[in-house]
């Protein structure tokens, strides 16, 4: 299964955006996107000199503890007939995988899971090996928040879609970013809207570099950008030389996939480069092991791997050693066909979740059907509401129904008419009608006061 192109909303429309040619070069060198102690800041004495440790030599560097003293023999893992219809099986974690998993490992992650990875993305981005490789986090958000710190100074401005993925707004606060909004339309982020804000940038005012965007299944909005409307935002990042932070952990939760930015930055940047991807195992193996991976510039990458040097070594080897054994032993296509799986089982639950919602609130409000992702975007506008933090504080408790208002998705904590409601794992045969109900009425008493 690979990507195909498609049209995820109306964006057939022509695009207002030149379209350059497909184009390849030699690789470039990025770290003009780093931070100013991202340049100055290298991995320490140790762990700088740990790649250099090979058979042939002797080597008295690291306070590895000895193995012998570990009381693990082997890791069985029994896994569950699978939703892609694998039946119930089971993986041995023993020999050198096992060493491996339970010793201090490379800060960027096990070698052969990155290598694992590489591959992946090569195929499903359809991605030539060049100045570009992967690295291992405690999940995308760790290495979300890793990244902030290599591309920004204190201070820094940096485009954010709007509304916003909560979960970065910590990072960015304690990075003190200056985050510029750049409103989304039913495809997410808006190449128009972008572009308005950086032509018309003040001349005496410190340009962004960077740009931050969830693409599919955008957490809160739901919404997922063509790949037209990619290549008209990679146009505008071409005009102005910006980075793009594409978070992506809903990417698979769509069938077909659609086209990523980095895959699509080939076709208008000379030399690629401009994409840093996170891709996330939470919503498809789960989310409690605490596994993603970033992919992109060597450049960035590194810092970010520096960052991890410095922050926790790395990301749980043993925690990689399990994903990477059942990954080695689906093999690409088994990892595919079981995100196959996962997007249908998504996709199914989403119809069932939205005819509820379209019985109790059609008429107060309206929503765009969200192709990838696990979210609603509800807008009370037609109702007249226009606030709805007051309305979940109030109306919606004294109902007993729970939402989140749509003002903890902007860094402007601006005043919002919608609420985010997720069909991940409510129940569906009697919560959520209910909930709906009750967030019907909690509408229609805000409506009388
Ligand atoms: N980005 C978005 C848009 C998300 O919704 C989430 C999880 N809710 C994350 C990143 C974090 O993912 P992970 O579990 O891989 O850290």
């Amino acid at each position: 299964m690979a990507p195909v192109p498609v049209q995820v909303a109306d964006s057939a429309v022509s695009s207002p955006f030149p379209q350059s040619p497909k184009t390849t070069g030699p690789p470039v060198d990025q770290t003009n996107f780093l931070s100013d102690r991202a340049r100055t800041t290298e991995i320490d004495g140790i762990r700088g000199l740990l790649p250099l440790e090979t058979p042939d030599v002797v080597s008295f560097l690291a306070g590895k503890p000895n193995p012998a003293t570990f009381p693990f023999g082997s890791i069985t893992l029994n896994l569950k007939p699978s939703i892609s219809g694998r039946p119930a099986e089971s993986i041995t974690l023993d020999g050198a995988d096992l060493d491996h998993a339970l010793q201090y490992g490379p800060s960027a992650g096990l070698t052969s899971l990155r290598n694992w990875l590489t591959a992946l993305q090569e195929r499903v981005h359809k991605r030539t090996p060049g100045n570009w490789t992967v690295s291992l986090g405690s999940g995308s958000q760790d290495l979300m928040t890793k990244c902030f710190s290599a591309v920004l100074n204190p201070g820094d401005p940096i485009l954010v879609e709007t509304p916003v993925y909560s979960g970065v707004l910590p990072a960015l606060r304690l990075l003190n970013a200056d985050m510029i909004e750049v409103d989304v339309d039913d495809q997410g982020l808006s190449a128009t809207r972008l572009a308005e804000i950086l032509d018309s940038w003040p001349a005496d005012k410190k340009k962004p570099r960077v740009i931050y965007s969830t693409p599919v299944g955008c957490n809160p909005s739901g919404c997922s950008a063509s790949p037209q409307r990619k290549l008209d935002v990679l146009q505008v990042m071409q005009k102005h030389n910006l980075l793009m932070m594409e978070d992506d952990p809903y990417y698979y939760l769509t069938t077909p996939l659609i086209p990523s930015y980095f895959e699509l930055e080939t076709q208008v940047f000379p030399n690629a480069g401009h994409v840093v991807r996170f891709d996330s195992f939470s919503k498809l193996l789960s989310g409690g092991m605490r596994l993603g991976y970033a992919t992109g510039p060597k450049e960035i990458l590194h810092a970010i791997d520096v960052n991890t040097a410095g922050a926790n070594l790395h990301t749980s080897a043993l925690t990689q050693g399990i994903a990477g054994s059942l990954l080695q032993h689906w093999g690409q296509d088994g990892f595919l066909a079981h995100s196959e799986a996962v997007s249908a089982f998504y996709k199914e639950r989403r119809d069932v979740f939205e005819a509820a919602a379209h019985k109790y609130l059609d008429g107060l409000a309206t929503w765009v059907s969200p192709v990838a992702g696990m979210f609603l975007w509800i807008d009370m506008s037609p109702a007249g509401i226009t606030d709805s933090y007051s309305l979940i504080r109030t109306e919606a408790l004294a109902k007993g129904v729970l939402a989140v208002p749509g003002q903890s998705f902007y860094p402007s904590n601006r005043k919002s008419p919608h609420v985010r409601v997720s069909f991940s794992i409510i129940d569906l045969e009697t919560k959520a009608p209910e909930g709906f109900a009750r967030l019907a009425e909690a509408i229609k008493d805000k409506r009388k006061e």
